[in-house]
Protein backbone atom coordinates (compact mmCIF):
# COMPACT_ATOMS: atom_id res chain seq x y z
CA UNK A 1 0.00 0.00 0.00
CA UNK A 2 1.28 3.59 -0.76
CA UNK A 3 -0.08 6.59 0.52
CA UNK A 4 1.02 10.36 0.11
CA UNK A 5 1.18 13.26 2.41
CA UNK A 6 0.66 17.18 2.41
CA UNK A 7 2.26 19.34 5.24
CA UNK A 8 1.98 22.73 5.30
CA UNK A 9 3.49 25.62 7.70
CA UNK A 10 3.70 29.74 8.26
CA UNK A 11 5.99 31.33 11.11
CA UNK A 12 6.33 34.69 11.51
CA UNK A 13 9.87 36.60 10.78
CA UNK A 14 11.04 38.56 13.62
CA UNK A 15 14.47 39.86 14.52
CA UNK A 16 16.27 38.25 17.49
CA UNK A 17 15.49 34.77 16.88
CA UNK A 18 16.89 32.14 14.77
CA UNK A 19 16.20 31.15 11.38
CA UNK A 20 15.94 27.30 11.25
CA UNK A 21 15.37 24.56 8.26
CA UNK A 22 15.30 21.42 8.50
CA UNK A 23 17.59 21.30 11.67
CA UNK A 24 20.09 23.89 9.59
CA UNK A 25 20.54 27.15 11.30
CA UNK A 26 20.83 29.63 8.56
CA UNK A 27 22.63 33.35 9.24
CA UNK A 28 19.60 35.60 8.47
CA UNK A 29 18.46 39.61 10.08
CA UNK A 30 15.10 37.79 10.73
CA UNK A 31 14.26 34.63 12.68
CA UNK A 32 10.81 32.15 13.04
CA UNK A 33 8.75 33.24 15.90
CA UNK A 34 6.70 30.15 17.42
CA UNK A 35 6.50 28.19 20.34
CA UNK A 36 8.75 25.69 19.65
CA UNK A 37 12.42 26.98 17.99
CA UNK A 38 9.99 27.70 15.50
CA UNK A 39 11.51 25.33 12.48
CA UNK A 40 8.52 25.46 9.72
CA UNK A 41 10.35 23.29 7.67
CA UNK A 42 10.01 20.29 10.34
CA UNK A 43 6.65 21.12 11.18
CA UNK A 44 5.72 21.22 7.28
CA UNK A 45 6.95 17.53 6.90
CA UNK A 46 6.12 16.29 10.46
CA UNK A 47 2.63 17.05 9.23
CA UNK A 48 3.06 15.83 5.86
CA UNK A 49 4.76 12.00 7.08
CA UNK A 50 1.78 12.03 10.08
CA UNK A 51 -1.03 12.71 7.73
CA UNK A 52 -0.02 10.22 5.09
CA UNK A 53 -0.03 7.74 7.64
CA UNK A 54 -3.25 8.42 9.08
CA UNK A 55 -2.05 9.62 12.72
CA UNK A 56 -2.64 12.90 13.34
CA UNK A 57 -0.99 15.99 13.30
CA UNK A 58 2.00 18.02 14.79
CA UNK A 59 -0.38 20.02 17.00
CA UNK A 60 -1.94 16.71 18.39
CA UNK A 61 1.45 15.07 19.09
CA UNK A 62 3.38 18.07 19.72
CA UNK A 63 0.81 20.95 21.36
CA UNK A 64 2.27 24.53 20.78
CA UNK A 65 0.35 25.02 24.33
CA UNK A 66 2.27 22.77 26.40
CA UNK A 67 4.59 24.14 28.41
CA UNK A 68 7.20 20.75 27.31
CA UNK A 69 7.44 22.17 23.93
CA UNK A 70 8.67 25.85 24.45
CA UNK A 71 11.92 26.14 22.05
CA UNK A 72 11.57 22.84 21.68
CA UNK A 73 13.98 21.45 19.21
CA UNK A 74 11.93 21.01 15.83
CA UNK A 75 14.55 18.59 14.35
CA UNK A 76 14.03 16.18 17.04
CA UNK A 77 10.44 16.32 17.09
CA UNK A 78 10.75 15.48 13.64
CA UNK A 79 12.52 12.48 14.57
CA UNK A 80 9.88 11.34 17.15
CA UNK A 81 7.41 11.79 14.31
CA UNK A 82 9.40 9.48 12.23
CA UNK A 83 9.84 7.01 14.68
CA UNK A 84 5.98 6.87 15.08
CA UNK A 85 5.37 5.93 11.55
CA UNK A 86 7.67 3.44 11.68
CA UNK A 87 5.84 1.92 14.34
CA UNK A 88 2.60 2.24 12.70
CA UNK A 89 4.26 0.09 9.94
CA UNK A 90 5.48 2.31 7.22
CA UNK A 91 8.55 3.47 5.46
CA UNK A 92 8.70 7.10 4.10
CA UNK A 93 9.76 6.87 0.59
CA UNK A 94 10.53 10.55 -0.43
CA UNK A 95 10.12 13.83 0.71
CA UNK A 96 9.78 16.67 -1.54
CA UNK A 97 9.57 20.50 0.21
CA UNK A 98 9.40 23.98 -1.30
CA UNK A 99 9.84 26.83 1.19
CA UNK A 100 9.11 30.24 0.67
CA UNK A 101 10.62 33.60 1.62
CA UNK A 102 12.67 36.89 0.62
CA UNK A 103 15.53 36.09 2.65
CA UNK A 104 17.94 34.12 3.30
CA UNK A 105 18.41 32.69 -0.13
CA UNK A 106 18.03 29.07 0.36
CA UNK A 107 20.29 27.73 -2.45
CA UNK A 108 23.80 27.83 -0.42
CA UNK A 109 22.30 25.64 2.32
CA UNK A 110 20.36 23.57 0.21
CA UNK A 111 22.47 20.15 0.57
CA UNK A 112 23.08 21.06 4.07
CA UNK A 113 19.07 20.66 4.87
CA UNK A 114 18.55 17.75 2.42
CA UNK A 115 21.54 16.25 4.95
CA UNK A 116 19.55 16.99 8.02
CA UNK A 117 16.45 16.19 7.24
CA UNK A 118 17.41 12.88 5.87
CA UNK A 119 19.53 12.05 8.90
CA UNK A 120 16.29 12.85 11.10
CA UNK A 121 13.86 10.37 8.89
CA UNK A 122 16.69 8.21 8.30
CA UNK A 123 16.19 7.66 4.32
CA UNK A 124 19.31 8.49 1.48
CA UNK A 125 19.69 12.32 0.64
CA UNK A 126 18.65 11.34 -3.43
CA UNK A 127 15.03 10.95 -1.67
CA UNK A 128 14.83 14.15 -0.10
CA UNK A 129 14.78 17.45 -2.28
CA UNK A 130 14.04 20.90 -0.91
CA UNK A 131 13.71 24.29 -3.35
CA UNK A 132 13.76 27.61 -2.11
CA UNK A 133 11.48 29.87 -3.69
CA UNK A 134 10.52 34.16 -3.46
CA UNK A 135 6.90 35.21 -3.32
CA UNK A 136 7.83 38.24 -6.34
CA UNK A 137 7.53 40.74 -3.45
CA UNK A 138 3.36 39.98 -2.78
CA UNK A 139 1.96 38.52 0.46
CA UNK A 140 3.30 37.93 4.08
CA UNK A 141 6.19 35.71 2.26
CA UNK A 142 6.92 38.43 -0.36
CA UNK A 143 7.17 41.07 2.27
CA UNK A 144 9.34 39.60 4.41
CA UNK A 145 7.15 39.44 6.79
CA UNK A 146 7.09 35.29 7.29
CA UNK A 147 8.47 32.59 5.77
CA UNK A 148 6.29 29.48 4.32
CA UNK A 149 7.15 25.23 3.72
CA UNK A 150 5.12 22.56 1.98
CA UNK A 151 6.15 19.26 2.03
CA UNK A 152 4.68 16.52 0.33
CA UNK A 153 6.11 12.89 1.31
CA UNK A 154 5.19 9.39 0.01
CA UNK A 155 4.46 6.24 2.23
CA UNK A 156 4.72 2.27 1.40
CA UNK A 157 3.38 -0.07 4.11
CA UNK A 158 6.42 -2.55 4.78
MG1 LIG B 1 4.92 25.58 13.00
Amino acid sequence: MIRTGLGKDLHRLVSGRRFLLGGVEIPSAKGELGHSDGDVLCHAVIDAILGAAGLGDIGEFFPSGDPFYKDANSWELLRKAKEKVTAAGWKVLNIDCVVTCEEPKILPYREKIRASLAKALEMDIDSVFVKGKTNEGLGETGKDEAVEALAVCLLEKK
